[in-house]
């Protein structure tokens, strides 16, 4: 018998194509009049037809969230809302921008209607990873789960195929590190497994058409499945590893998930074989660490740190702070051991 604790987050969903339409209904729904709008500048179509979507209820605009959540950006957006008024929040756009309303609602307690526009998954849990002084830390709180997000499909048409590529692989990374967590479940199992094969169909076709509305419709279904799991249960060695490459070397973050997912995978793999067999089943290959550097090779993302910007001196300070406090992984974790597999990530090699 397998003895679990399942607990689940209450957000409310709406899914599906046009959705965006709803927002006024949904702001209302809260009890809501004034909407500080959170976007970021490569978004500006998507952002005027939610502004337009929510008409007179806008009362202010931010449109400079950037990624890692720096807290001087917050301090900026916190000024913009207070001078407004503003009682909701809504935020337009990736991670990043959700990350800004998540650290807004923090220091504000106003409900949050977030609508992704990445496949990041971070509107669904109740995390925030802040940097402050080039070190990125991570709180969990209720305040922080948004009360509302709206996925429309519509807004993803248009993701560039190189951001689809490795933001699908970040969502991925949730569902990996979700079969092997500690906390893992028989809920989080099936969503983990359906998320996987579910990126897994869509990306491939999404590389002959990145703007295939039923593959786009599945990529966002598995995004959010995964991002209930990185909401539910507690992440191992690939994500603390994006957390230390991305805060305290300026790593890109989607990307670098897409590098060291299959490193991470190859490392816990002897750990936990059973995993990486239900792992390769869903993914339809044979091996699943190798599979997926072989998916991301054959969808042209990035393969190596180095190709990131990494330099090859950083390595062992990455280490060495990937391994400084210890957390839940399958497998132990070591300095050196944790070394060898960033020197592998670092070079792009295939892993075996
Ligand atoms: P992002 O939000 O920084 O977006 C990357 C770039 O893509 C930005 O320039 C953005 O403007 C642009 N973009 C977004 N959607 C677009 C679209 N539809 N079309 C064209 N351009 C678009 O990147 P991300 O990977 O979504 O998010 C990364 C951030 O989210 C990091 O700070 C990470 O720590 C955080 N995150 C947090 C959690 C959590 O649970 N707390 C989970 C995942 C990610």
């Amino acid at each position: 018998m397998r003895t679990f604790v399942h607990t689940s987050r209450s957000s409310r969903v709406v899914f599906g194509s046009g959705t965006v339409g709803r927002l006024r209904e949904e702001v209302e729904r809260l009890g809501c009049s004034r909407v500080l709008l959170l976007s970021s500048r490569p978004l500006a179509s998507t952002t005027t037809r939610v502004r337009e979507a929510l008409g007179d209820l806008v009362v202010a605009e931010f449109g400079g969230a950037a990624m890692h959540t720096p807290v001087e950006v917050t301090e900026r957006a916190l000024d913009v809302l207070t001078h407004a008024s503003a009682d909701a929040i809504v935020a337009v756009g990736g991670g990043s921008t959700t990350g800004l309303s998540k650290a807004l609602a923090l220091r504000t307690d106003l409900p949050q209607v977030i609508v992704p526009t990445t496949y990041a998954g971070s509107e669904v849990t109740p995390v925030l990873g802040e940097t402050r002084d080039g070190r990125k830390v991570t709180q969990s709180s209720p305040a922080i789960l948004p009360e509302t997000v709206v996925y429309d499909v519509d807004l993803t048409l248009a993701l560039p195929l190189p951001l689809t590529v490795t933001s699908g692989v970040n969502a991925l990374a949730h569902a990996v590190e979700a079969l092997y967590s500690a906390d893992a479940n028989p809920v989080t199992d099936r969503q983990a497994l359906d998320a996987i094969s579910g990126i897994a169909r869509a990306l491939p076709r999404l590389a002959a058409d990145p703007a295939d509305p039923e593959a786009r419709t599945g990529l966002l279904h598995a995004a959010w499945l995964a991002g209930t799991c990185l909401a539910t249960v507690g992440m191992g060695l690939h994500h603390k590893l994006c957390h230390t490459l991305g805060g305290s070397f300026g790593l890109p973050h989607a990307e670098t998930h897409t590098v060291v997912l299959a490193h991470a995978m190859a490392y816990n793999a002897r750990a936990v074989p059973e995993v990486m067999r239900r792992v390769a089943d869903a993914l339809g290959v044979p091996d699943a660490p190798s599979g997926v550097y072989d998916l991301i090779v054959s969808l042209g993302g990035p393969t190596s740190l180095c190709e990131l910007g990494l330099a090859e001196s950083d390595l062992a300070r990455a280490a060495e702070l990937a391994a400084a406090k210890p957390y839940p992984n399958p497998r132990e974790l070591t300095t050196e051991g944790i070394g060898e597999l960033l020197a592998g990530a670092w070079q792009g090699r295939r892993p075996q």
